[in-house]
């Protein structure tokens, strides 16, 4: 039967159906954020807040950001990705969106691996709750023991408020012992600013790790915001392609 001996195969079905509302980040470009894919001023290749992050962050910020797929405001995905942390989940969402993260790690790996100099990945780490969630992050709690390698543990600094969108050195704790030279693959479920995503990658590294590489599932998209437009426009008849990434080597 074709298809039968690839382990996979359900895995690309059920990304298949999401197709419709997914979207691939583009390539870098001026105008196209090379770090986030969000929108730069047209002749940039960094927007504001990437920059802002890099600027504090210097070499502590992720060696890559590799966004799985746009998430527009008020559209499926985003929906998803709020509605995945609700106390209790729809099945259905939580398989869409396992499913789409795991395919992507098993596909895609290597690329992000190549872009971040990683040479092999020690830990994998979940950017924590910032509003005051406690027990385990529900992006943990959906991979569950579905990756091979241990994880490091983050922890919030309660002293910092959580709808802060800045970067700080001191946001996150890491928690784990023996981090250094680690590699880790570092996992969120939405980049909205990637204050966020760069405050944990500085604690892991400043922990020890030699590398971080950040995958999340949705890049944030604010429709209402004039910058996106040429963005939204050029991904508004693109269905999701699981064969290449942000990154693809
Ligand atoms: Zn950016
Ligand atoms: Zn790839």
């Amino acid at each position: 039967m074709p298809g039968a001996t690839d382990p996979w195969d359900v895995a690309r079905r059920r990304v298949a159906q999401q197709a419709h509302y997914l979207r691939n980040a583009l390539e870098p470009a001026p105008g196209v954020c090379y770090v986030c894919r969000g929108p730069a001023g047209a002749e940039w290749t960094r927007c504001y807040t990437c920059d802002q992050h890099l600027r504090a962050a210097q070499a502590l910020a992720a060696d890559a950001v590799v966004p799985i797929s746009y998430a527009v405001k008020g559209r499926q995905h985003a929906h998803a990705l709020a509605a995945y942390k609700a106390k209790f989940p729809a099945r259905e969402i939580q398989t869409n969106l396992l499913n789409l993260l795991l395919l992507f790690l098993t596909d895609h790996h290597g690329c992000v691996a190549k872009v971040a100099r990683v040479q092999q990945w020690t830990h994998a780490a979940v950017v924590p709750s910032t509003r005051g969630r406690t027990g385990e992050h529900p992006l943990r709690t959906l991979i569950g023991t579905q990756l091979r390698f241990p994880w490091a543990q983050l922890t919030a600094n309660a002293e910092i408020p959580p709808e802060s969108r800045a970067f700080h050195y001191d946001r996150f704790f890491v928690t784990t012992n023996d981090l250094g030279g680690a590699q880790v693959l570092l996992l969120d479920d939405t980049w909205t600013t990637g204050a966020r995503v760069q405050s944990a990658s500085y604690a892991l590294k400043r922990a020890g790790a030699a590398r971080v590489a950040a995958i999340v599932l949705g890049r944030h998209v604010n429709p209402g915001y004039d910058g996106w437009k040429p963005i939204l426009e050029l991904i508004k008849n693109e269905p999701y392609r699981q064969e290449t990434c942000a990154v693809h080597v």
